[in-house]
């Protein structure tokens, strides 16, 4: 038995296998190479195995997911057809003496680039289809397995150095107990998906996780972020009651799910939920929320190999939408750069991705992603309540800006006599410090606020939310983190606009009764928090909190503040414990 210390990045606990998540980096390095017919046949072993895997793909993709959806498969089976690809790579071969990794993978990325460059959605996607059917290839080549799922078949906990947006797309989500992540933080993306699915997990747990084999049993203790390899009997048993008693927790804060958030004295909280697409809306619903906080909509961009066109989105938001019917539901536009990354958005690497074309700064400069998701979306908000949030506002001139952009798609639909939202409201993400200190001049060009304290902390901590050495740092609890938010709830409300809060914090039952305090309106968080957060409200007295939120944001450390609200509402610390 061994434990490891990380992050608690989800909280719960589980117990169960692990299974490594490999993503292995396909190497192309240039080699030379003097028998070129045995190179070729090399080759060609690895074209045919590739031709095989497509064809069991589109097979299997014929009858789970129907001809429109296997289509994809065909062309990509026509790419290894094609014989100016296959005979490109082939004269490379031959002419320069090269391996076949370094050719496929040269001669693919010259063919995506010609396709790239012509200006059309359609070529584009061929773009990423020839890189996709290149990577195929060089997997057979090196013998590679097809992905890093392939052998998870039993409910497990994921063990990975880190995951991407994209890498949890191929995770089958019924097979998942938990996470632990050697790299990342509380706010980094893995994090936040294992909330939304409510799975405990745990990150920065550092490289040790990675050396231990899948099948090997694991606890991982999200609460309080600790890994438990191998576990004794004893001590397994230690946590299989703990893990009954925060289940029970769950299930009786469950039961009044979808009764209202009402403090004692009478005073009514919007609690409402942080998804990603129709499922968590689904998941939603039935954990009480009443509408939603944050939409994140980079989901519906990176679970695909091309731009999605307004009609898709306007039917994936329009579902969303259509679960709610009247309730609010907040989409924020485009939230893409930083640690969410779209391969076939083709942007250039950044220095320092967190600090650079990100979010409304990207769509901003880039209309023709930006216009059909906006139209996109006030066409499906006809008949529901809709409301547009902009992520990374740093100026008053990005709103201005981005606001004079949904002008232009009103007049545009209009002119097209197609229907929108007309009065949907717009918002901005408060997640940048110079947005909270110029709260006041933001609040009189916006309908409302949402505070993204993941990125709050770490941009006015300095301190990367996806690096666990500075995780301290980057902790909403940080006095100048609560002070700000104070600042910008201060500054909204003398607008008298609303104020929401769908940064992680907003789901912490230690930072409620401060929140409450504090004066924000609208809470959105995980959809499996939402429960416990309207117990915690009901048994609190708002006039009280206003007291108790001035002595917390007096003291000098995250540790303080929540030992402050602990001592002082005792039975938080019970249900978390
Ligand atoms: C935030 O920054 O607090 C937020 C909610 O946005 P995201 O985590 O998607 O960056
Ligand atoms: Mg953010």
């Amino acid at each position: 038995m061994k434990k490891l210390n990380g992050v608690a990045a989800s909280r719960g606990i589980c117990i169960g296998p692990a299974f490594q998540f490999l993503r292995i980096e396909l190497n192309t390095e240039k080699k030379d190479i003097i028998d070129t017919d045995a190179e070729l046949i090399r080759l060609n072993d690895a074209l045919n195995s590739a031709k095989n895997q497509i064809e069991a793909i589109y097979q299997k993709a014929l009858v789970e997911a129907g001809e429109a959806d296997a289509e994809i498969f065909q062309a990509h089976k026509m790419i290894l057809d094609d014989p100016e690809f296959i005979t490109a790579i082939r004269t490379r071969i031959e002419n320069e003496k090269i391996n076949s990794e370094f050719a496929v993978s040269e001669t693919a990325k010259s063919f995506a680039a010609t396709m790239a460059a012509i200006e059309d959605e359609y070529f584009a996607a061929r773009a990423t289809d020839i890189m996709d059917v290149a990577n195929r290839v060089l997997r057979a080549l090196m013998k590679i397995a097809e992905s890093p799922t392939e052998g998870l078949h039993e409910p497990s906990i994921i063990v990975a150095d880190d995951l991407t947006p994209s890498d949890t797309v191929l995770l089958d989500k019924s097979l998942v107990l938990g996470f632990c992540i050697a790299q990342g933080s509380a706010t980094s993306h893995t994090a936040i998906l294992a909330r939304g699915l409510g799975l405990p997990a745990i990150a920065g747990v550092g490289d040790e996780i990675i050396k231990v084999l899948s099948g090997t049993k694991l606890i991982v203790d999200g609460t309080k972020g600790e890994v438990v390899i191998d576990p004794d009997t004893q001590t397994e048993q230690i946590y299989r009651q703990r893990l009954e008693t925060s289940r029970n927790v769950q299930t009786e804060a469950l039961k009044f799910a979808h009764d209202v958030a009402q403090t004692k004295d009478g005073v009514e909280f919007e609690i409402v939920a942080n998804i990603g697409n129709v499922e968590d809306a689904k998941f939603a619903v039935e954990n009480g929320a009443e509408g939603v906080g944050l939409l994140r909509t980079e989901f519906l961009y990176l679970e695909r190999n091309s731009l999605p066109t307004e009609e898709e989105q306007y039917q994936a938001y329009k579902a969303i939408l259509d679960v709610f019917g009247d309730r609010p539901v907040v989409l924020r536009t485009l939230d893409v750069g930083g640690d969410k990354e779209i391969p076939y958005l083709n942007l250039p690497k950044e220095m320092n991705p967190f600090l650079g074309e990100r979010a409304i700064r990207l769509c901003l400069n880039r209309p023709d992603i930006f216009k059909p998701q906006l139209r996109a979306a006030l066409r499906a908000g006809v008949g529901h309540n809709l409301k547009i949030m902009f992520p990374m506002v740093a100026t008053l001139s990005d709103v201005r800006v981005a606001k004079a952009v949904v002008e232009e798609c009103k007049a545009e639909l209009t002119a097209e006599s197609i229907a929108f939202a007309r009065n949907a409201e717009i918002g901005i993400m408060v997640e940048i410090p110079s947005a909270a200190v110029v709260a006041d001049q933001l609040a009189k060009e916006v309908d409302f606020f949402s505070i993204g304290t993941n990125d709050l902390s770490q941009y006015t901590m300095a301190a990367d939310r996806t690096n666990p050495k500075v995780a301290e740092l980057s902790d909403a609890f940080q006095p100048a983190v609560l002070r700000l938010i104070k600042m910008v709830i201060d500054a909204a409300h003398q607008e008298k606009k609303w104020v929401g809060m769908c940064g992680e914090l907003a789901g912490e039952p230690l930072a409620a009764p401060i929140l409450i305090g504090l004066g924000l309106d609208e809470f959105s968080m995980s959809p499996p928090f939402i429960p416990l957060v309207k117990q915690i409200i009901r048994n609190l007295d708002s006039q009280d909190m206003i007291a108790l939120a001035q002595g917390a944001l007096a003291l000098e450390s995250p540790k303080e503040i929540q030992q402050f609200v602990k001592k002082e509402i005792p039975f938080i610390g019970e249900i978390i414990s």
